[in-house]
């Protein structure tokens, strides 16, 4: 007997769901999408309950006719490309053709929608993917779509969601990356019979007043400079926020062609702009706009990722930078400084790719401590030196040899020299001479950090390895985390876990990812669930972040452990090479330098 049969769509259509609609706010971020694909000026948002009971996004965009209507909640069917090929010039958001029909499958939805050529509209009622009605009726132009009832069919759905303030922060968080692009696009946002926004259509800076302003206060936006960067591979614009106006929590958003993105290459580019300028645990906000042509960045095939990847990460990461420090140079009390008689700072750019050389000079004099000598005393008193604290040794490169290009930054190739043996001490530290004092590393967070990133990169690159166990292992646990293994399972296996159900409520494990080889399976994989349910990581992403995480700690070398000098050097060398080496992922100190300066002052 033949036992391979087609799947129904309806069961489908779920499935597809799971990926595309995880919580409330990723079906906000779909409607939306498609009402602003439809080029609507305006687009309301009606909300209750969170989300659970309805979304609705109503719009005055082109509106569908009554085939197209119908057509809609087919799998794949898409009025935005025709052809693979199409997927390379992409501007538009939506183009999979998946998400009305996910929504379908996991909600009740009624749709009424017109076009301005047709008199009459329609109207189309659709519950769990199974077809109520459609019906003529008569409506204003565009679309309006009433989401109810949200996963009313998938318990374990709804079970995930968290408290109704949790999936209203995230609907808003969903909404500011949206509506930070589309200034000219008007926005309503109704929770519940409140009106939390009402955005006007407007510039940029005004969309970020409207959304972070508070009408009682100074502007918001009072406290950024503009920046603004024309290359012929980029184009970089936006605002950041002064350096004395910066706070502990910021506001960070890149934007690429039209796309709020996560970058956190990116985010070290700005941090590194500003180093010198914040004290230590102040993070500066920033919203930046990147325009490049759309084929050289990865198209972003998967609906709720928002890491992209572009081709000349590092050129960009140079033109990002010196456009920060530029616009922070600008704005200087301190009179301007002539660029030619003073000797701009170029900032090299490597030359493989067809990059131009970023027109950008920086003040060298700029000393943005003018204003506040009574907080910073003695950084005051430095000038231009304060503002490069924090910069790795090597930056006389940046200014004296244009040529040795690729040795700028810290972490990225090898700018972090060495200058000796490392050595450890009390079997948890390891001290490194550098030619601008002593590194002392923490050697467990070191390797968890270094960890961390292999992890990471497997579950999003590459297959990690397996060791197989001899004896398997069996995991047994509670049904809520039943379901919540299922979820990451094939983050899991990604990472080189072998882990199969055994029965409804246990599962066995065969293999685990060699570098914990040596532990045993069960702690570790009930560690990795309690994190992902602690932290309340319910995208992939974050779960994946915990996964590497959890993983990282559990591999990593402990506190107490004697390294051969080889080992130490290996640690040392693969953690400066990472973009991010001072701290682990979830924050604690990695790397302490005692400078050359405070050496000398003990003598
Ligand atoms: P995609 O956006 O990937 O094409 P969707 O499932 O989100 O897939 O939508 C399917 C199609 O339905 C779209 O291609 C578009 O033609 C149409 N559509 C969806 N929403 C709207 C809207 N608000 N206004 C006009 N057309 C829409
Ligand atoms: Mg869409």
């Amino acid at each position: 007997m033949d036992i391979i049969h087609l799947l129904p769509d309806s069961v489908a259509n779920q499935i597809a769901a799971g990926e595309v609609i995880q919580r409330p706010a990723s079906c906000l971020k779909e409607l939306v999408e498609n009402s602003l694909d439809a080029h609507a000026t305006h687009v309301r948002v009606i909300v209750r309950d969170a989300g659970r009971t309805l979304l609705q996004v109503i719009d005055d965009g082109i509106g569908m006719s009554e085939m197209d209507a119908r057509l809609a909640f087919e799998r794949h069917a898409t009025s935005k490309i025709r052809e693979a090929q199409d997927l390379f010039s992409l501007r538009t958001m939506g183009f999979r053709g998946e998400a009305l029909p996910s929504i379908c499958a996991v909600s009740q939805v009624e749709m009424t929608t017109r076009r301005a050529e047709d008199e009459t509209g329609t109207l189309l009622e659709i519950h769990g993917s199974e077809f109520i009605r459609q019906e003529v009726c008569s409506c204003p132009v565009g679309t309006n779509i009433k989401v109810s009832n949200l996963f009313f069919n998938v318990p374990v759905r709804r079970k995930f969601l968290k408290t109704d303030q949790t999936e209203l922060r995230n609907l808003l968080t969903e909404f500011y990356h949206i509506v930070l692009v589309y200034p000219k696009v008007a926005f309503t946002f109704v929770h519940n019979d409140e009106i939390l926004h009402e955005l006007p259509a407007g510039t940029e800076k005004q969309r970020i007043e409207a959304v972070f302003g508070n009408p009682k206060r100074n502007a918001y936006t009072s406290s950024f400079v503009e920046i603004k960067t024309e290359t012929e591979l980029v184009s970089v614009s936006g605002f950041v926020v002064k350096p004395e106006s910066a706070t502990r929590k910021a506001e960070q958003y890149f934007f690429v062609n039209g796309r709020y993105m996560r970058h956190p290459y990116f985010l070290k580019a700005v941090q590194t702009a500003y180093s010198g300028m914040l004290p230590n645990d102040y993070q500066p906000s920033f919203f930046i706009y990147f325009n490049i042509s759309p084929e050289s960045i990865d198209v972003n095939i998967h609906p709720t990722k928002t890491e992209i990847k572009f081709a000349d990460e590092q050129a960009i990461f140079q033109i990002l930078m010196a456009s920060v420090r530029e616009a922070l140079g600008k704005f200087t009390l301190a009179p301007q400084i002539d660029f030619d008689t003073a000797g701009a700072l170029d900032i090299p750019v490597p030359t493989d790719g067809p990059v131009s050389r970023p027109q950008v000079s920086v003040d060298p004099h700029y000393n943005p401590f003018h204003a506040r000598n009574a907080v910073y005393p003695d950084k005051a008193s430095k000038g231009w030196e304060g503002l490069y604290e924090g910069m790795p040794a090597s930056r006389e490169h940046v200014i004296t040899e244009p040529q040795a290009q690729e040795h700028i930054f810290p972490g990225l190739q090898e700018p972090e020299v060495i200058a000796g043996p490392v050595w450890q001490f009390d079997e948890r530290y390891l001290i490194a001479p550098r030619a601008d004092g002593l590194l002392f590393i923490h050697q467990h967070r070191a390797h968890v950090a270094v960890l961390y990133a292999q992890f990471m990169d497997q579950l999003t690159h590459t297959q990690g390895a397996m060791q197989q166990l001899l004896f398997p292992e069996v995991l047994a646990l509670p049904r809520n985390e039943m379901a919540l293994l299922s979820t990451i399972l094939p983050d899991l296996q990604t990472i080189g876990f072998d882990i199969e159900q055994l029965s409804p409520d246990s599962y066995s494990i065969q293999g685990v990812p060699a570098q914990i080889a040596d532990r045993s399976a069960v702690p570790v994989v009930q560690e990795i669930l309690l994190r992902v349910q602690e932290r309340d990581a319910n995208t992939r992403e974050e779960w994946r972040e915990q996964i590497a995480l959890s993983l990282a700690e559990s591999a990593a070398i402990p506190t107490g452990k004697t390294l051969t000098e080889n080992e130490r050097q290996d640690l040392v060398s693969r953690l400066l090479r990472l973009p991010q080496y001072t701290r682990t992922p979830d924050g604690k100190t990695v790397v302490s330098l005692i400078g050359n300066d405070e050496i000398g002052r003990r003598f």
